[in-house]
């Protein structure tokens, strides 16, 4: 998908601290360098999942960012706002393979909208603000979790069953000139109640209802740090702290939190940045 840069300009062009290239001394016997087979969507939000060495560290645009599991598979995303080349590097006491991907412009929906009053939408109320710090606080937890497990070799199918799309990954409202915060997330239309099930095997690492934004909200990690949310929820059906297996029933959709009517915002995100899980939707199952 990606044109080849050699290893070597690819090293070149990382800052020294992170290529963990130092048994590639002259004239010493050194094992292979660790193999780097890819698959993946590589656009704004999407994602690449690979096989490497066991337990390789994977290092994304110089920053390491993940460790492969044991078997050597590994996931790496692409944010919403990601630049046009990714470089993707695996390196192990042995060596180093490296992949440059070039990350295509996402088709996002942007609005512009101009001549508007002057709006007063962000809360003021201190104790609004408080409770919004602890609960981000309890989300980032959740979403920085890291559980040793391959969920993510299943393949993801979609969340609820049937459902029309109502708002697109991505989209982007500009108010007075003014980019508001993209939308993060697909929305799928249902009505409350409607069964969410687990698109992948995966840990829930998340689970509370009552959120100030979100309402009832539920994060399920596949593994390497790939989570996915589901919003808006009105009924939560098991802990944190659960494994649940791919079509898993997990929670009911609701319009709990900032919502305007009854839908589920799924997201997913990896290692902070904002991936489309649509884009998900469909591929695998990963097998060596
Ligand atoms: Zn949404």
């Amino acid at each position: 998908m990606a044109g080849g840069l050699s290893r070597r300009a690819v090293l070149a062009a990382l800052p020294l601290s992170t290529s963990l290239i130092g048994s590639a001394v002259p004239g010493l016997a050194r094992a292979a360098a660790p193999g780097l087979s890819l698959s993946g969507k590589y656009v704004q939000g999407g994602w690449a999942i690979g096989r490497t060495a066991p337990r390789a560290v994977v290092d994304v645009d110089g920053q390491v960012l993940t460790t492969a599991s044991a078997d050597g598979w590994f996931v790496a995303g692409f944010d919403r706002d990601a630049p046009p080349a990714s470089t993707l590097t695996v390196s192990t006491a042995d060596g180093s393979a490296a992949h440059e991907a070039t990350i295509a412009t996402g088709d996002f929906d942007i609005q512009r909208i101009d001549g508007l009053p002057p709006e007063q939408v962000t809360p003021t109320d201190p104790a609004l603000l408080e409770r919004i710090v602890a609960e981000n606080a309890r989300k980032a937890l959740g979403f920085a979790s890291q559980a040793d497990i391959e969920g993510f070799r299943d393949g993801f199918v979609l969340p609820v069953a049937g459902a029309r799309r109502s708002a697109r990954f991505g989209g982007q409202r500009i108010l007075n000139g003014e980019p508001k915060r993209p939308h993060y997330g697909v929305d799928l239309a249902t009505p409350v109640g409607t069964p969410v099930r687990a698109p992948a095997a995966g840990l829930i690492v998340f689970a509370e209802t009552g959120l100030h934004y979100e309402g009832g909200l539920v994060l399920v990690d596949h593994g390497q740090g790939l989570i996915t949310a589901y919003l808006h929820l009105s009924k939560i059906l098991v802990p944190a702290g659960t494994y649940v297996r791919q079509g898993q029933l997990v929670a009911e959709t609701g319009k709990e939190g900032r919502a305007t009517g009854p839908h589920l915002c799924w997201r997913m995100k990896w290692r902070g940045r904002n991936l489309d899980p649509s884009l998900l939707v469909g591929a695998g199952p990963f097998r060596a």
